[in-house]
């Protein structure tokens, strides 16, 4: 029976990790349904993107007090997660604190722990009041009512009842400590911890020691259960941000990638030459322009669905959506995730195979109208934190619109008409372009 705890423990380990990785898996296993793309080359361009964009958090830093708040959070989650080292081996091996023969420098990193968990707690209530009371307009787009407004204060409760758990677990211990109690060997320091303390004086030892278990208890279950939520979260950005940053565009900003099957039909065009009336290849697949779906979006576009944060940046900068146009990239971006996750549901329940389902990505998620709207100015790729590109999921499907369907709008429709016969957008024809020179 005095193993009891330990072998709880490492069930509930093995339970929460096994979670998670059945997870990812799928995320994987989603994001290969898109086509593959070319990330070779620029090795040390892509690292420096990462370690500058997503280590080091250059791009949130442009809002200077969200930027941050959040770095504070961010910096306090990973270095306060290396605590949870010590709990799982504690938990694994029945000792307490094993990583206390460290001494001094042990001391350092919990008291560094205490202060980041305090500044963590003061950084989230900030973040609520922005999201719940100061209602910035960016938290209030129609895309984030719902589960999207829910799923972002849970995760700051979450964090908050962590840190709690974190402190309450030191504040028990140090008042043990104070004590001498058995296995409660004087260990850290509690620059933080040591001021809740005195709330435990006069309780009986058992008490505080129930106490300091089920903090303990609750801490690390805790952090198991935020693991296994981040997939179904935004919060999946903390470490998707990564392979995110590392696999972004590389290259001039804004710059539009040919579509090869038609750069290769207007060079034979433009080839005198080729014999126009030549067969086709037969064997050749025929390619279908565009994206309508997230299986027609690239690996690294469908990975930007589940990297978004859904922090509105890219919204709060969208000129279409500023002006009362329907489009919010965010929405893009929270729309492809939302279509490639019911993918890989459709694809669970059939054995691993997709049956169509009647429904795509163009129209019952993203509709023409946000599409149409959109003028590609790229601002919505500047300003993403985690350099994720919607423009190119708008123009993707676009592509899908005009050279699938012909549904472009009217004006665009003419204006590319005019260029296919006359070479100019204008609804002239070539031998009167210099009739103006003979105006009088
Ligand atoms: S590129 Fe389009 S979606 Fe992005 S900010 Fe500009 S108008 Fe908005
Ligand atoms: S695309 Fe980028 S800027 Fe826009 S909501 Fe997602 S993470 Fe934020």
């Amino acid at each position: 029976m005095a193993y009891l705890p330990n072998i709880i423990f490492a069930m509930l380990l093995v339970a929460g990790v096994w979670f998670f990785s059945k997870n990812v898996k799928k995320i994987y296993r989603n994001i290969q349904l898109g086509k593959a793309v070319d990330t070779a080359g620029h090795t040390p361009q892509r690292w420096n993107n990462m370690f500058r964009i997503a280590l080091g958090q250059t791009k949130m830093v442009v809002r200077p007090i969200p930027g941050i708040l959040h770095i504070i959070v961010y910096v306090g989650f990973i270095i306060i997660n290396l605590e949870v080292l010590e709990i799982i081996l504690d938990g694994l091996l029945g000792t307490h604190r094993i990583f206390s023969f460290l001494g001094g420098f042990y001391s350092f990193l919990i008291g560094s722990f205490e202060i980041l968990a305090f500044l963590v707690i003061v950084a989230v209530a900030l973040f609520w009041v922005r999201r719940n009371i100061l209602k910035l307009r960016r938290f209030l787009n129609p895309e984030m009512a719902g589960w999207p407004k829910k799923d972002g204060n849970l995760i700051l409760y979450i964090e908050f009842i962590l840190m709690l758990f974190f402190l309450t677990m030191n504040a028990a211990d140090y008042q043990l400590q104070q004590m001498d109690v058995a296995h409660y060997t004087k260990a850290g320091a509690f620059p933080v911890s040591q001021f809740l303390s005195p709330l435990f004086q006069g309780m009986s030892i058992s008490g505080i020691i129930a106490i300091e278990r089920t903090a303990w208890w609750l801490h690390i279950t805790g952090i198991l259960f935020f693991l296994n939520y981040l997939y179904y979260s935004k919060h999946l950005h903390i470490l998707l941000a990564f392979p995110n940053t590392y696999f972004g565009k590389i290259g001039p900003k804004g710059k539009f990638d040919n579509l090869d099957a038609v750069t290769k039909e207007v060079r034979l065009m433009m080839d005198p030459g080729v014999d126009p009336y030549a067969a086709p290849d037969g064997d050749a697949a025929i390619e279908k322009f565009g994206a309508s779906d997230v299986m027609d979006l690239d690996r690294v576009q469908l990975l930007n669905a589940y990297t978004c944060t859904e922090c509105g940046r890219c919204t709060s900068e969208c000129p279409a959506n500023i002006t009362g146009k329907k489009l919010s990239p965010r929405k893009i971006m929270m729309d492809t995730r939302d279509r490639l996750e019911e993918v890989g549901r459709n694809i669970d329940a059939n054995k691993g195979k997709f049956v169509p389902d009647g429904k795509q990505l163009l129209g019952d998620y993203i509709t023409a109208e946000e599409l149409w709207a959109c003028t590609t100015c790229n601002a919505c790729v500047e300003a993403c934190p985690v350099s994720i590109d919607p423009l190119s999921i708008i123009m993707d499907m676009r592509q899908y619109l005009v050279m699938e369907q012909s549904a472009a709008p009217s004006d665009l429709n003419n204006m590319m008409g005019n260029i296919e016969n006359n070479g100019a957008p204008w609804p002239f024809n070539q031998m009167d372009r210099l009739n103006w020179s003979k105006e009088p």
